[in-house]
């Protein structure tokens, strides 16, 4: 009989984002990814969301490192807040430890982990577990999946992966090194990223989107230049700056992740640019448009980002106009299409020709695509499969895909966040839940619970009514107020009949009360809420939130 193997998943089941899985053999815990995701509009206020680290906290004596499949802030945003708590070593590509290290460093918890580099095709010994990290292709370079030789077979996670059979690098998902494992060993269970799980055939290769930006160089060839995309996209970068460069152009970055992304992946020689033609944004004014080019970051319409500050028209380096060709290399991470939009729209307003993905393919997907998951299955043939990365929808179609795929269907199991599953002689069973709720950062501290979160969807679409009343400790009777204040219910010094009138309600039922014997706080409390409650909904139809103060003299 050999050992149990078990995995506990923290995120990334469930939503896009926060990816998160736990492997455990011999007792010892290996963390495959630990990253965060980007609050949607229910989460007004919220900076980051974060999986629920309280399993791992209760257990961190068996915690023996963390692996990284890649450096998107998805996969290894969150260590530099489980390095607070816990202390571990990390191994990744030599790029996604460059990527994973500013947070690191940034939250001064260097000193709680080491930064342990691996080489594509690397097999090693951490701790129990014997890892092999196989290359893969996706939107940012040095991608792994992740093969753990365990006592209960090869577990085999794809992490975030694609087939490009003409990456910009030339390093190819090896699909060849994943066929050898399933006809030696056996693939005994294989986790695979789920996102584009709703989408046929293909993802393009980037070498389409490579000459598809030449060919908007050579049309735009008078104006300037500014392209988005993502900081960590080092590929596509590199695609813009090959434009930029083979058509006499000067190239400045333009935000702050994309400065450090571009120093660290020429350091690393992953990122070629001439020392020429690499100016500070500073310079550009000393060139003629038609030989600048602006690499930003922004592409998600994000706030205070460098493209959303341009398109405001505030941006301190780049006034735009008439003259200048704005590409948007990228597409619409879903819930940000409104952010995106509006941006595009500031743009033409300013004057500039915008493109983006909806009129030019200068952008392709990073995920495999159904065909791509097929030729997955069908090479790794897995005894047992469970859909990660993704929305539910996502990992319902992708279970479905493998079982056409041959799978057998009670070997598909379709897990959520906080699930444990086993994996024995026997089979694959669930094994368990563990807490796997959002965690909610704002500012630096993540104690962002539902209620507060539900407190202040009130105030953003109802507004406050605070009404403050002075009460005598034994009689009940009113001494002073009751005083309105309100934010957002209606504007104050346009409604004082309106307030009079609402005063006079409270008070009303305030003598009512003292009449019937009332005079302790909360039943105060009560009729003020009840009263103020009733009457701003009879009069406004709205409900905004009611915070009754009773004091007593
Ligand atoms: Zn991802
Ligand atoms: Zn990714």
């Amino acid at each position: 009989m050999a050992e149990p193997v078990r995995l506990t998943f923290l995120g990334g089941l469930g939503e896009i984002g926060r990816n998160c899985a736990c492997l455990e053999v011999d007792g010892r815990i290996l963390i495959v990814d630990c990253g965060l995701m980007f609050p949607d509009q229910s989460m007004p206020g919220v900076d980051l969301v974060l999986p629920d680290f309280t399993w791992l906290k209760n257990n961190a004596d068996r915690v023996e490192a963390c692996v990284l499949t890649h450096g998107h802030e998805d996969h290894v945003g969150a260590l530099s807040y489980l390095l607070r708590d816990l202390s571990f070593p990390i191994f990744g590509s030599t790029l996604t430890l460059g990527l994973a290290r500013s947070r690191i460093e940034e939250g001064g918890l260097l000193g709680r982990t080491e930064l342990i580099g691996v080489a594509d095709g690397e097999r090693r010994w951490i701790g129990p577990f014997d890892v092999e990290f196989i290359p893969v292709a996706h939107s940012v370079p040095h991608g792994f999946a992740i093969a753990v030789h365990t006592p209960q077979g090869v577990v085999l996670h794809s992490g975030d992966w694609k087939i490009d059979l003409t990456p910009r690098d030339g390093r190819r998902t090896d699909l060849a090194r994943i066929g050898t494992i399933a006809t030696t060993e056996g693939v005994r269970l294989l986790l695979a990223d789920s996102t584009n799980a709703e989408e046929p055939g293909h993802t393009v290769s980037e070498r389409e989107v490579a000459a598809t930006l030449r060919g908007l160089f050579g049309d735009h060839r008078r104006q300037r230049i500014i392209v988005a995309c993502f900081a960590s996209h080092i590929h596509r970068i590199q695609e813009i700056a090959d434009a930029a460069v083979d058509s006499g152009r000067v190239i400045a970055t333009l935000g702050r992740s994309m400065g450090k992304n571009v120093t660290l992946a020429r350091q690393l020689g992953l990122l070629h640019i001439p020392d020429a033609n690499l100016v500070d944004i500073e310079q550009i004014k000393d060139f003629p448009p038609e030989r600048v080019c602006v690499v930003s970051t922004g592409s998600q319409g994000e706030p205070m980002s460098a493209l959303s500050l341009m398109a405001a028209g505030e941006n301190r380096f780049v006034k735009l106009g008439s003259g200048d060709t704005v590409i948007l290399s990228s597409h619409s991470i879903p819930g940000n299409e409104h952010s995106v939009s509006q941006v595009i729209d500031g743009l033409h307003r300013l004057g500039a020709d915008v493109v983006h993905s909806g009129l030019a393919p200068v952008h392709v997907s990073g995920h495999a695509k159904q065909g791509e998951m097929k030729t997955l299955l069908s090479i790794a043939r897995p005894d047992y499969f469970i859909p990660v990365h993704g929305e539910f929808r996502h990992l319902t179609h992708h279970s479905r895909l493998a079982m056409e795929m041959g799978v057998a269907d009670d070997h598909v199991l379709l897990c959520e966040d906080g699930d444990v599953v086993e994996l024995t002689d026997e089979g694959i069973d669930f094994a368990g839940e563990v807490p796997a709720g959002y965690l909610y950062v704002d500012g630096i501290v993540g104690d962002v619970v539902q209620g507060v979160l539900r407190d202040r969807r009130v105030l953003a679409e109802e507004g406050v009514v605070v009404v403050v009343v002075t009460v005598d400790a034994r009689s009940g009777e009113v001494v002073a107020g009751p005083e309105i204040i309100t934010r957002g219910w209606v504007y104050a010094p346009e409604a004082e009949s309106l307030l009079e009138e609402a005063r006079k309600v409270i008070t009303v039922s305030l003598e009512d009360a003292a009449a019937q014997g009332a005079t302790d706080f909360d039943t105060l409390r009560r009729h003020v809420r009840q009263a103020a409650g009733r009457f701003v909904q009879e009069r406004t139809r709205r409900r905004p939130m009611i915070v009754p103060i009773v004091m007593e003299v």
